[in-house]
């Protein structure tokens, strides 16, 4: 028998990431995995800008 399932609030944070100008386009990309001052979509390799959003933090999952 399972306990029931634990509803888990994922904490989300304020990011600033590069998001594609294509309208139909929803590439986008963390700010720290470009290299590049002015990054091509990978999805369409149109152009990118800067952009904020939420996001849920990945990094602080401990595993229990
Ligand atoms: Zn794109």
């Amino acid at each position: 028998m399972r306990g029931k399932q634990q509803v888990e609030e994922i904490p989300m944070f304020e990011m600033i990431v590069w998001s594609c100008t294509n309208d139909v386009c929803k590439g986008w990309m963390r700010q720290e995995y470009s290299f590049s001052a002015e990054p091509a979509c990978p999805l369409c390799q149109s152009g990118m800008i800067h952009e904020t959003r939420l996001l849920p933090q990945l990094s602080h999952y401990i595993g229990s």
